[in-house]
């Protein structure tokens, strides 16, 4: 798989199931599903405790896709155009996503904006907490992982 950023072949990992493809040249990572990105954070997190939370912003404004000049890339896997969005709608990590077959693209750095983002978020802190702890709990809560906005 080539980086939709430079080219360079992306090296593949597996993450506990989620799987992550990151550039060794620009540091860029794509996430193979989208909607498993929140559950390999919570795994980032449990294990990088020197994360810290984002601070509160009481007047910021999310930007607007229009206001970003960001280049247009194409996925890795189906080769069509990425679709850039705001993530979780005012975090302003602009990311791009396949509307095909559901990939995502961090440029570098962005994996951990997303990390400080959702840290300290409950339904992201509960999971993390299930993981540790009993399954059934773990499911619960995996549903509520889903319905927040990726
Ligand atoms: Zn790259
Ligand atoms: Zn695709």
């Amino acid at each position: 798989m080539k980086c939709p950023s430079c080219q360079s072949e992306l090296k593949r990992y597996n993450k506990n199931g989620v799987f992550i493809n990151t550039c060794p040249i620009c540091h860029g990572s794509w996430v193979d599903d989208s909607r498993r990105l929140k559950e390999y954070i919570v795994y980032l997190l449990l294990e990088n405790n020197n994360i810290p939370v984002a601070k509160v912003e009481l007047h910021k404004k999310p930007i607007t896709i229009r206001q970003v000049d960001h280049p247009k890339r194409s996925c890795p896997v189906c080769n069509c155009k990425l679709t850039t969005f705001n993530y979780g709608y005012d975090s302003n990590i602009i990311l791009d996503k396949c509307d095909a077959c559901n990939g995502l693209w961090m440029d570098k750095d962005e994996l951990f904006k997303i990390a400080v983002y959702l840290k300290g978020n409950p339904t992201i802190e509960a999971y993390g907490d299930a993981l540790v702890q009993s399954t059934q709990e773990r499911i619960e809560i995996e549903k509520k992982l889903n319905d927040l906005e990726a």
